[in-house]
């Protein structure tokens, strides 16, 4: 470009006049003046910067000043944390924050956040009461234990339970007996071998990886035990020449030891998932009548509730680890608690908790249903991506995800989506990437040289459409 086009930076508006266009004076109601001021002057020195490198040939006019100033505080202000739709295919995905809680525990929850609720305070005699009251009956009632508490998450409840039972009175550590086979990583940092150390406990490793017999226990466990551990290998699975040895007979050799079997469960799930067609998952149950004295579990997983995890058994070890101060900093706020509560009532009527349960109710859609979805679907969806792309209709493969039944997958339908011209994985991570982008952002999939919308999670269709429909692909 020659000097002579370039336009004279005296024609500038200036921020007053910006300001004073209607754009700026919604940018301003809606954002307070000194943030608007701001974003205008910055919205002007990138004019101004742009004319000197000479890559303008005409100047802006003082309401696309304005505009361009109002979308950058717009972006700003989005919330970091905030709604995607999740058509991974992952029903429990941790990245997209696992389960999605039923109704009945988001107005719970949200009752709990507007007033003053009675968290440690009993009611009934008007005295001090405690916040593990509000679900200790319902945990006992739904797993057969004598008692119950709850911590921040299964995380925590493994390490309160390892620091409360694998340490003397004293503070010197004790030890656990844990088979090779299942010193997990469970992800984010979380490695067994790594908690022990960190819970004050020394870790006596028995088996082999592969391979672990009773008299494997049975030759570790002596003075110095404190606990004998099993860990349900959630993440993955050994097959072939395996052999583990049952909670239940591993319960027979602890006790005849006075030593008490903690259970890691993991998952853990308070009913039968058979009755979904899926593999049998031991239930919490199942554990504690197996002779667990601890059980562990996460309420975020298959359970279905908020972030939490449990620690039910034996009415003694749960006193104990009640009085590990450790305890206090693990805790539950009252959102969560109260987000739990009515998430585990909802386990009182079996017969509709599939239809009021979000986790459940995804993992038990059928192919056929979501199939007739993404047909019904596949149109609207190939209006709002226009002609660049071509859709069909595929069969895939939807996971529990968190560790839950790793082997496991459910027979599910995608919309496929690929770029119509040639192969080119650039437009279909350009595309990716505008899905992020939207205001309810998309996650989908990518295999095979197709971006999959795995409908499985998909319930609200409408909103699903609404924020497609804002797509701004690059040309
Ligand atoms: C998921 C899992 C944990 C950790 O539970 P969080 O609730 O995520 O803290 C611990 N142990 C096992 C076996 C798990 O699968």
């Amino acid at each position: 470009m020659d000097a002579e086009a370039r336009p004279s930076l005296r024609d500038l508006p200036s921020v007053d006049l910006v300001l004073r266009t209607p754009a700026g004076e919604m940018t301003v109601e809606r954002f307070g003046r000194p943030a608007a001021t701001a974003a205008i002057r910055a919205a002007l020195d990138e004019v101004r910067g742009c004319v000197l490198a000479g890559h303008l040939a005409s100047l802006p006019t003082p309401d696309h000043v304005a505009l361009a100033a109002s979308e950058t505080l717009e972006r700003a202000a989005r919330a970091s944390l905030r709604p995607v739709f999740n058509l991974t295919g992952t029903v429990l995905h941790t990245n997209l924050g696992r389960a999605l809680l039923a109704e009945e525990a988001v107005e719970a929850a949200t009752a709990a956040m507007r007033s003053a609720v009675a968290l440690e305070f009993d009611l009934a005699t008007g005295k001090r009461g405690e916040r593990d009251d509000h679900v200790r009956d319902l945990l006992i009632e739904l797993t057969g234990a004598e008692d119950a508490t709850v911590v921040n998450n299964n995380a925590a409840a493994v390490l309160l339970v390892l620091n409360t039972l694998g340490q003397n009175s004293d503070g010197s550590p004790r030890e656990a007996v844990v088979s090779r086979g299942e010193l997990i990583e469970i992800g984010g940092a979380f490695r067994m071998p790594d908690i022990m150390a960190r819970a004050g406990v020394t870790l006596v490793e028995v088996g082999t990886t592969n391979r672990t017999h009773p008299k494997d226990y049975v030759g570790a466990i002596g003075e110095a035990t404190g606990l004998v551990l099993k860990v349900h290998t959630s993440n993955y699975r050994i097959e072939g020449f395996t052999r583990d040895v049952p909670a239940r007979e591993l319960a027979v050799i602890a006790h005849a030891r006075e030593v008490p079997l903690v259970n890691d469960l993991g998952s853990g799930t308070l009913v039968d998932l058979s009755r979904l067609g899926l593999a049998h998952e031991p239930t919490v149950r199942e554990a504690v009548a197996d002779g667990a004295d601890i059980v562990t579990f996460s309420g975020d997983k298959l359970l279905g509730g908020p972030q939490t995890g449990f620690i039910v058994g034996r009415a003694d070890l749960i006193a104990a680890i009640n009085k590990n101060p450790m305890k206090r900093a693990l805790r539950v706020d009252k959102v969560r608690l109260a987000a739990l509560e009515a998430t585990l009532k909802l386990y009182r009527d079996p017969e509709r908790l599939v239809a009021r349960l979000p986790t459940l109710r995804l993992l038990a859609r059928t192919r056929g249903e979501l199939a007739a979805r993404a047909h019904a679907l596949a149109e609207h969806v190939a209006t709002r991506l226009g002609d660049g792309f071509d859709i069909e209709m595929v069969e895939c493969a939807s996971q529990i995800g968190s560790g839950a039944l790793p082997l496991e997958t459910l027979p599910s339908a995608a919309l496929a989506i690929r770029p119509a011209l040639e192969a080119s994985g650039g437009r279909l991570n350009a595309l990716a990437a505008a899905l992020r982008e939207l205001p309810v952002p998309v996650v989908g999939r990518i295999a095979e040289g197709a971006l999959l919308f795995d409908l499985r999670c998909l319930e609200d269709e409408a909103g699903f459409l609404d924020s497609l429909a804002h797509i701004r692909l690059p040309a």
